[in-house]
């Protein structure tokens, strides 16, 4: 059973797989190695990866990004309501929950984050698929490590709407951690710290490697919201408040011009990551207005200077949680698209004095890479060096619940190795409570009701005693996805209860869930219905332009030939093919085949026919199919 390797990320992601004992990082239908994490809606048909992003000038409302900044959050989540702003699409409020709507086939329709996410993961698994010419229904898909209880199970939701058994969530820097390791053949033990900064994630991850194979996380720290898009957005706003100024016309609410001003801006900075200057050039950017400018590095410096030091709070949070002094890191591996960026470079190289960075592993690839060893791993897969890896995690949070006052007791702390199970006694608050209710929350804030609200959960039944007399015993167990799962024990029967957390407002149902699988089916189904007939309109398009063409030109060299019929019926498919451009495949396979009766005969009389004298006017009809 083959099981591949994922990194979903914010606005690319990467499939690799361990085939033939190598790590494979395969490359999409376009020849891509990383696939945009967008999708997109049309009137026709729903596209996915570069497809979608290609036309995402033209329709920027149904052209969804960034799933991964709304997945398992919240609506009225804060930086939800930031990133709302930069958003071309519509984001709905369902009930507390984000969702993303769209008109697709002329129809307004909402999906989850999950949904969109599922649709992403769908692709990676058919682009291994056609690599490797079989099904997979088995993946290891790549989280960043900072991500909570809410974010992971959403993740976990979207591999199975994408009809995928996920054998295991890990953290994106283990998973660099994996590669850098492993192409390294380290010896020794060696503290390497993983400073991964992508598209819309930042992490930093402590591990200790021995001798090459046995990975120990020792600390993570970093800001689930904090990428590229995030330096984007800074020139965007830079570039729109020039033309505001400049023009006296705010550009902003037109998702259409803001598109393509992110376009140019995004562009402009990866300029700026090799160059000390940058321009940008739209042509009609906003109510026909061409917009040219420049911007240098130092002015892209300064405008995201928080963003950029914001990075260090978090390196140092990292090492204290690791108790390790910087000293102790012996390599520093950058990670992630954004790790490109000189001032991110050269702030980090200052910080543990001018230690030179290691940037050894490709930072679009390092990810999946991981990934895919770690699915070996688990599937019994590849030789032993493979099999002899040990890889340690930690959970990044604290889990607790809240107890009087609404002070946040915590049972687990965060960066204890994962899997780990802890108990805690709580007893009664009141004389004679018969029912005991309990929050579970994930956070370092003393306030329980500051931290993330994973879900709640109540003890019936307990027997009327004075306060204080019966005791609960709570037990956290969390797997080596990081997921927590609960069960209490009311001391005095001795009676434990699984707890299922609820959380009806966060997660999908499984009935969603199993919603959703089947729409993903129909989906693909559409999908593939909607290339077929696209298929069949351009082979007859082709069909007739060909044809007519190679007819006139052979027209021209034998007089004695009459095409006026051809001509005609080739004109009269044109605009039958104008008049009817949502025909199904079988209209225009119908189409095709009387346009080939019709031409048929001629064709084998200009390609020698018994009374055609061979070689005059042979073109290459006979190639037209
Ligand atoms: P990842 O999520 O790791 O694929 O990182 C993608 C992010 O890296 C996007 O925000 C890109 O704009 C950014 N990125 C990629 N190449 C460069 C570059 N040369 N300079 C600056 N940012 C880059």
């Amino acid at each position: 059973m083959t099981a591949i390797g994922i990194d979903l990320g914010t606005t690319y992601s990467c499939v690799a797989v361990l085939h033939h004992g190598k790590v494979e990082i395969i490359a999409n239908d376009q020849g891509n190695r990383t696939t945009p994490s967008y999708v997109a809606f049309t009137d026709t048909e729903r596209l996915i990866g570069d497809a979608a992003k290609n036309q995402v000038a033209l329709n920027p409302c149904n052209t969804v990004f960034d799933a991964k900044r709304l997945i398992g959050r919240k609506y009225d989540d804060p930086q939800i309501e930031q990133d709302i702003k930069h958003w071309p699409f519509r984001v709905v409020n369902d009930g507390g929950n984000p969702k993303i709507q769209v008109d697709y086939k002329g129809k307004s329709m909402c999906f989850p984050p999950e949904e969109i996410s599922s649709m992403i993961l769908t692709k990676m698994k058919n682009t291994a698929e056609a690599y490797l010419d079989t099904e997979v229904k088995e993946a290891v898909i790549t989280v960043p490590a900072y991500f909570n209880d809410s974010q992971r199970q959403a993740t976990k939701d979207a591999g199975a709407i994408a009809g995928m058994n996920i054998r295991r969530i890990i953290n994106e820097p283990t998973a660099a951690a994996l590669a850098y390791g492993l192409d390294k053949e380290l010896k020794g033990e060696r503290n390497v710290l993983i400073f991964d900064l992508g598209g819309g994630t930042f992490d930093v991850s402590i591990l200790k490697i021995t001798e090459g194979s046995h990975f120990e996380v020792k600390s993570t720290a970093g800001d689930t919201h904090l990428g590229g898009e995030d330096f984007d957005n800074k020139l965007v706003d830079f570039f729109a408040d020039e033309f505001q100024r400049k023009h006296k016309k705010d550009l902003r609410n037109n998702p259409k011009s803001l598109r393509r001003l992110r376009t140019a801006a995004e562009r402009a900075k990866r300029t700026l990551s090799t160059s000390t200057q940058a321009s940008i050039d739209v042509d009609a950017l906003f109510e026909g207005i061409d917009f040219m400018s420049r911007i240098s590095r130092a002015r892209f410096e300064e405008l995201n200077s928080e963003f950029f030091n914001s990075t260090l709070v978090q390196v140092e949070n990292a090492l204290n949680d690791a108790k390790f002094d910087k000293n102790a890191i012996h390599d520093v591996v950058l990670v992630g698209g954004s790790t490109r960026i000189p001032k991110i470079q050269s702030i980090l190289q200052n910080f543990f004095n001018g230690k030179k960075m290691n940037l050894s592993v490709n930072p679009d690839e390092a990810v999946a890479y991981g990934a895919a060893v770690q699915a070996a791993i688990l599937t019994g897969a590849g030789e032993s060096k493979i099999q002899d890896l040990v890889l340690v995690d930690v959970i990044p949070l604290s889990l607790g619940v809240d107890v009087l006052g609404g002070l946040m007791s915590k049972i687990i702390e965060r960066n204890t190795k994962i899997p780990c199970k802890k108990t805690t006694e709580y007893g009664t608050s009141r004389d004679n409570q018969i029912t005991v209710h309990f929050n579970v929350f994930e956070g370092e804030r003393v306030m329980a009701n500051d931290n993330n609200h994973l879900g709640s959960f109540t003890v019936f039944n307990v027997p009327p005693a004075p306060r204080g007399a019966e005791k609960i015993e709570v037990c956290f167990n969390v797997n080596s996805d990081s997921i927590l799962h609960v069960t209490a024990k009311l001391k005095s029967n001795g009676k434990r209860k699984h707890i299922k957390i609820k959380n009806d407002k966060g997660r999908l149902s499984q009935a969603d869930i199993q919603r959703m699988l089947a729409d993903a089916k129909r989906y693909k189904y559409e999908d593939d219905q909607e290339r077929e007939r696209v298929n069949a309109k351009n082979k007859l398009e082709n069909y007739a332009y060909d044809v007519k063409h190679a007819i006139e030109k052979a027209a021209n060299k034998m007089k004695e030939l009459d095409i006026s019929e051809i001509r005609s019926k080739c004109e009269e498919t044109f605009r039958w093919l104008d008049d009817n451009d949502t025909a199904e495949p079988e209209d225009f396979q119908d189409e095709l085949k009387e346009l080939k009766d019709l031409c048929g005969p001629v064709i084998t009389q200009i390609n020698g026919g018994p009374n055609t004298k061979r070689g005059d006017a042979r073109i290459n009809i006979d190639e037209i199919d």
